[in-house]
């Protein structure tokens, strides 16, 4: 149990993290929703957000992961990083870096800088350095294609931050073209807007299927527990990182000489 707590997004000393609304998980039991908050990954509803500057715990997480990576680059250079679906409180912290070069975009929200559907980015081929892509590929048509796009706008050797909620009690991701009301979408997929239930396998066969590399990153490869209490993030996090790769081109068989 941390003795404090502390916010990495507004960088204040606070008394104790709010907890996820109990509206959510109330919605999702009166319409007999299946699983329970606590079957998902990274979520730490008893310690959600911040009573300062309403980062959730993802939000945290993210900061804490990018804060030696951004401090590990060339200062001298600026890095483009692209927020699909920005948050209000990581996109304030983001920009507070002098050499990130930042760039959100949303379908709906009047705060993002270009309306976008992630289907179909407006940005050219490989101008991003870092993609961050959160909570967002539960809601959409196709998730490859989206997914697709993100490695589409990322340079070379760039990595996207990937996220979703993911169910870790079922096999695979559960999808019904049936159900298009926000009554059922509340009891088939936990949320009015969500379209789908990703199982970690699933998840993970997206972003392969997109073209990316994975890599899942425990929260405890770069935080102590310890840590980890007092930012107020779940021990159980996990990151999920997609790599744009090179292409390794296959080289033709030698032909044989057939004597
Ligand atoms: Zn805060």
């Amino acid at each position: 149990m941390a003795l404090f707590h502390a916010c990495p997004i507004c960088r204040s000393r606070i008394p104790h993290f709010v907890p996820l609304p109990r509206y959510y998980i109330d919605k999702a039991v009166e319409h007999g929703f299946p699983y329970r908050i606590d079957e998902f990954e990274t979520i730490n509803h008893q310690a959600y957000s911040c009573p300062n500057c309403h980062s959730t715990d993802r939000d945290r997480l993210y900061a804490l992961f990018l804060t030696p990576v951004f401090q590990r680059l060339d200062q001298a250079k600026a890095v483009r990083f692209l927020d699909i679906a920005p948050g209000r409180a990581l996109s304030f912290w983001l920009k507070s870096h002098p050499h990130v070069f930042y760039r959100s975009c949303d379908m709906h929200m009047p705060e993002a800088d270009d309306k976008a559907d992630i289907h179909n980015l407006p940005y050219a081929d490989e101008s991003f350095d870092f993609v961050l892509c959160s909570h967002v590929l539960e809601h959409v048509d196709d998730p490859v294609r989206a997914t697709a796009e993100i490695r589409r706008v990322l340079k070379q050797d760039s990595v996207a931050i990937l996220m979703a909620p993911i169910c870790l009690s079922i096999e695979d991701t559960y999808e019904n073209p049936e159900v298009t009301t926000p009554e059922g979408r509340w009891a088939h997929f936990g949320q009015d807007d969500h379209v789908r239930i990703f199982s970690r396998s699933g998840f993970i066969d997206v972003i392969r299927r997109a073209g990316l590399a994975i890599q899942q990153v425990p929260v405890t490869d770069f935080l102590t527990a310890e840590v980890c209490d007092t930012y107020g993030i779940g021990r159980g996090s996990v990151l999920y990182l997609g790599v744009k790769q090179e292409v390794v081109q296959q080289e033709p068989e030698p032909e044989r000489n057939v004597a």
